[in-house]
């Protein structure tokens, strides 16, 4: 039998982008040019930690594609993090400020490490340390940093004020999902989820379903799980389940109740990393399942909100008949050669680099309101947002339905299009 190589998701990002270079026809330099990174950096971080000894962390830095504007993407805190990663995250943020009409090209960053088992001084220190090594090669108008998993707000803090410190200057542009407050913009929060639930509410008007006859089944209750939620259950629908991971127990459970969730609930029983206490919600009643039954629950919607590679050959056949919509609230949550048969059995994909766009939306408000030292109220930036998400899903969809293609192939054409179109106009390929 064939030696297979161990799932890699450079190497899916990098299949997914050949099959729209083919479909597009793009020429050999152009294709060449895109199916890598333009600059990448990996480097040492020595951190002296709480106990007088000091551990060296690993970290990188892609700038995938920087022809649309200056390159944003999330810096991630996460042990399993791998060059490869952080290659394939700075490919999609590519795509996905692209398929949103952004200024901006994409990149993506990252330490291997794990908040969990770091004390906020530590991690300040890692934050400080990260920035150290990059504030030559990044800034407000060349490489803008941002969240991902497990970084937050006081990360982003962390970083603007070490940043500062070596500049000498103030510049809230260098990086976006700051505290409100320090130059960070309100709902930036929610933004990611909401832009989740604003793409799931505009795909039900596509297939012609009221929202408030629908359930929903969500892995990841963090950042962007959490307020796809919330904002789901504000229009009406039904949180069946959720699934999240328990630090203590290094696995993920999926909890139900009767009569469904209720958001405010299980969210006042989540830690900041969003992960659920699992005595109290025993103590309120829910129903303790493993992790992965998140997939086989009889909704009509999934929402991946944690990792990539979560729905694959494996478990696609657990995936009951009755869901219609799967909402990629994660980047790269579901394999690519389980599209196929998803699409086959009629279940419509809302791809992550449109789905999960409303947080570089959201960043990109951001970055506008920081160099302009002008901040809008939260009402201003969600009906924004809203704009903003409806008329890419908008986009998406029209393409889609006049070619007769899957929302991902539709997106995907959109963005690589328009990235490539860039490149010849300024004449790089
Ligand atoms: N990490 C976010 C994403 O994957 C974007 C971070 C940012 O706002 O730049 O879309």
């Amino acid at each position: 039998m064939e030696n297979r190589k161990p799932y890699n998701i450079f190497d899916m990002a990098q299949q997914q982008f050949d099959r729209i270079a083919d479909l597009l026809g793009l020429d050999q330099p152009t294709r060449d040019f895109l199916r890598i990174p333009m600059r990448e950096y990996q480097f040492s971080l020595p951190v002296f930690m709480d106990d007088g000894e000091a551990r060296v962390f690993r970290g990188y830095v892609v700038q995938y594609n920087d022809v649309l504007g200056p390159t944003k993407g999330g810096v991630r805190f996460h042990p399993q993090e791998t060059i490869d990663t952080i290659r394939a995250l700075g490919m999609w943020m590519t795509w996905k400020c692209a398929v949103t009409n952004l200024p901006l090209g994409g990149s993506s960053s990252g330490v291997v490490c794990d908040p969990h088992t770091l004390s906020f001084a530590e991690q300040e220190r890692i934050c400080r340390g990260f920035v150290r090594r990059v504030a030559h090669l990044t800034g407000p108008t060349w490489d803008v940093l941002g969240p991902d998993v497990m970084t937050g707000p006081q990360h982003m803090l962390w970083m603007l004020d070490e940043y500062e410190a070596i500049h000498q200057q103030k510049s809230p542009g260098f990086i976006t999902g700051k505290p409100v407050g320090h130059a960070g913009s309100k709902g930036r929060q929610e933004a990611c989820g909401y832009g989740v639930m604003i793409t799931v509410r505009e795909a039900l008007k596509d297939l012609g379903l009221a929202i408030d006859q629908t359930s929903a089944s969500f892995q990841g209750f963090g950042m962007v799980g959490m307020y796809a939620a919330q904002l789901y259950q504000q229009m009406g629908g039904v949180i069946a389940c959720v699934s999240t991971w328990d630090h203590a127990d290094r696995t993920a459970y999926a909890y139900r109740k009767k009569g469904g969730i209720d958001f405010e609930e299980l969210a006042s029983i989540t830690n900041p990393f969003g992960e659920v206490d699992k005595a109290r919600a025993e103590a309120l009643g829910y129903e303790r399942l493993p992790g992965e039954a998140w997939l086989a629950q009889d909704v009509d919607i999934l929402v991946p909100a944690a990792l990539e590679h979560q729905i694959h050959a494996g478990n696609v056949g657990q995936i009951s008949r009755r869901v219609k919509i799967i909402a990629e609230g994660a980047n790269g949550p579901t394999d690519s050669d389980v599209d196929e048969v998803l699409r086959e059995r009629g279940v419509m994909i809302i791809p992550d680099i449109l789905a999960n766009a409303g947080g570089v939306v959201c960043s990109y408000f951001e970055q506008v309101q920081s160099n302009m030292n002008y901040f809008w109220s939260k009402d201003e930036v969600l009906s924004k947002l809203d704009s903003h998400m409806t008329s890419a899903y908008i986009d998406v969809s029209t393409y889609a339905n006049r070619h007769r293609l899957s929302l991902r192939d539709a997106a995907y054409i959109l963005a690589v299009d328009r990235v490539a179109r860039a490149c010849h106009e300024r004449g790089w390929v």
